[in-house]
């Protein structure tokens, strides 16, 4: 084995052992032994998605005229007819036909002649398989079988009536915004453009469920579906392209090798960006870089083939993040330009008009889709914050996503210092999510803390009895300054 891969290895192993110790997540009912592809979240796991979807929901919701919907994570079977899901989302499926073992053709192609594969056909994948003499991951046979599609949806059946009830679990929340688009359009005083947000679990019946939260059979989606007038997607307003217009994007557009900062004014010129489009693009990237505090050498945006491209995007970008525990970028999101392929196909099935009228025309709205893995990003933040010093292992995350802000400690357990540590801890707590302990060294205690990612701890000492001052330490410098109570939560706040 590379001393690369060794180290990822070593790196995800010593992740998820803090993750498991720690309560991070763990897999989904591990007492009968788990099963792949579904994981739980432990009462820190839950705290950082919790902190994931609230930056996300304030941040992306601030794009004009926005909204936050909810909706059933069960649609009826003629959604999926309608949005092509029933034909079309399907994943290269093989099997050996010595131990009967089914894998994802694809990624056993990429995984064994380092290729990208997603844009072949099954008989293209079968071929390569057979010509590179490539063996069953399990038993190690050379009788492997063709390459076949494998629909991934989830069907449930509803109710008594069996078959006619057919259902399926949403495969992405994207499909409940496009249902609720008429009815959102008309609350929302019928305006262009609209954006439609959910953040919801969605279902795909993965073939091989791997890399933790990277290839889940369960997952929660943030995104946001933005319905506008398709004679506007190169249109934005002067003060609009002004603000935009140098900003460089980090893009690896199909005809390049590596990715390169571009001006979103050269993507628009050179690479046929449409600037609505380009707006999008840029609030993601500082949601990444700014919000997320994502070193710039490990985002970027990848253009994806025709081929590559999901069935129902015309442009389509994902979002990478380079994770070393994975080996390398990987997709966390994308910003998909679907046009009117969805609202179309459930207008045709439906029978219900979805046109609408607007700038004196009528029409079906385009959607520009910005589209979020949670997990997957909870996984991301993991992988890139992860640190290991000398003494010490420490998430360095961000404040917005530590799953605790502040650890109150007594120094001791006696001589009135317990009771001083919790006036502060209840001062504190009604601003921050807080943890309060008194027992153990000191030292251990502030190592427990970076191990999770706390940000700052709070020390009450003999001299806090004497003079009202505490220590704050700062997790990442180490750092310690004696501070008064009366001016904490001023300066917890900057
Ligand atoms: P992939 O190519 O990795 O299968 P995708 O292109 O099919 O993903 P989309 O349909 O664009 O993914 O879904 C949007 C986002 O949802 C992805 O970028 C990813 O973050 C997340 N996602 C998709 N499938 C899974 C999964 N099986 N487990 C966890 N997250 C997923």
């Amino acid at each position: 084995m590379r001393k690369k891969e060794k180290t990822a290895i070593e790196k995800l192993d010593k992740i998820t052992a803090i993750a498991l110790k720690r309560g991070f997540f763990w897999p989904t009912a591990e007492i009968y032994g788990g099963k792949a592809g579904l994981y739980s979240y432990g009462h820190l796991g839950k705290a950082v998605k919790n902190n994931f979807e609230n930056l996300w929901r304030s941040y992306f919701l601030s794009f004009e005229n926005s909204y936050e919907i909810d909706s059933s994570i069960i649609l009826p079977e003629q959604v999926f007819i309608a949005s092509g899901h029933l034909e079309h989302f399907n994943d290269p499926l093989i099997e050996c036909k010595t131990c009967h073992f089914r894998f994802r053709a694809d990624q056993f192609i990429e995984d064994n002649l380092k290729i990208r594969a997603e844009e072949l056909t099954p008989e293209e994948m079968s071929d390569l398989i057979k010509k590179n003499k490539l063996k069953c991951p399990k038993c190690k046979s050379w009788h492997l079988g063709q390459v076949k599609w494998f629909n991934m949806m989830f069907p449930v059946s509803m109710g008594a009536v069996g078959i006619k009830d057919l259902a399926y679990l949403t495969p992405e929340t994207a499909q409940s915004s496009y249902l609720s688009f008429k009815r959102e359009f008309d609350a929302a005083r019928k305006k262009l453009p609209l954006g439609i947000a959910i953040i919801g679990k969605a279902f795909r019946n993965e073939i091989s469920p791997r890399q933790l939260f990277f290839r889940l059979r369960e997952f929660t989606q943030a995104e946001l579906q933005i319905f506008f007038d398709p004679d506007e997607i190169n249109k934005l307003n002067k003060e609009e392209w002004k603000e935009i217009s140098k900003y460089e994007l980090i893009l690896l557009a199909q005809k390049q090798k590596t990715q390169k900062e571009i001006s979103c004014e050269e993507a628009n010129k050179k690479l046929k960006i449409p600037k609505f489009y380009l707006k999008a693009m840029v609030l993601v990237q500082k949601f990444y870089l700014e919000k997320l505090k994502i070193p710039k050498k490990m985002f970027l945006f990848r253009e994806l083939s025709k081929k590559e491209r999901a069935f129902y995007n015309k442009i389509h970008w994902d979002i990478e993040l380079y994770l070393e525990t994975l080996g390398g970028f990987k997709e966390i999101g994308g910003v998909h330009y679907r046009t009117d392929y969805d609202l179309l196909g459930h207008e045709k099935h439906s029978k219900e008009n979805l046109h609408i009228f607007y700038n004196n025309k009528k029409f079906i709205p385009h959607v520009l889709e910005l589209s979020f893995g949670v997990d997957r990003n909870i996984w991301a933040l993991m992988d890139i914050f992860f640190k290991e010093e000398k003494e010490r292992t420490l998430f360095s995350f961000p404040r917005t996503i530590s799953p605790i802000d502040i650890a109150v400690f007594s120094l001791v357990s006696r001589e009135g210092m317990p009771e001083k540590a919790k006036e502060v801890y209840n001062i504190i707590k009604q601003n921050f999510s807080c943890f309060y302990d008194e027992s153990g060294a000191i030292g251990r205690r502030y190592r427990r803390q970076d191990e999770i990612g706390t940000p700052y701890c709070i020390t009450i000492d003999s001299q806090t009895l004497k003079d009202d001052t505490v220590t704050i330490r700062e997790r990442d410098s180490m750092k310690q300054k004696r501070i008064k109570i009366s001016n904490l939560l001023t300066a917890l706040k900057t």
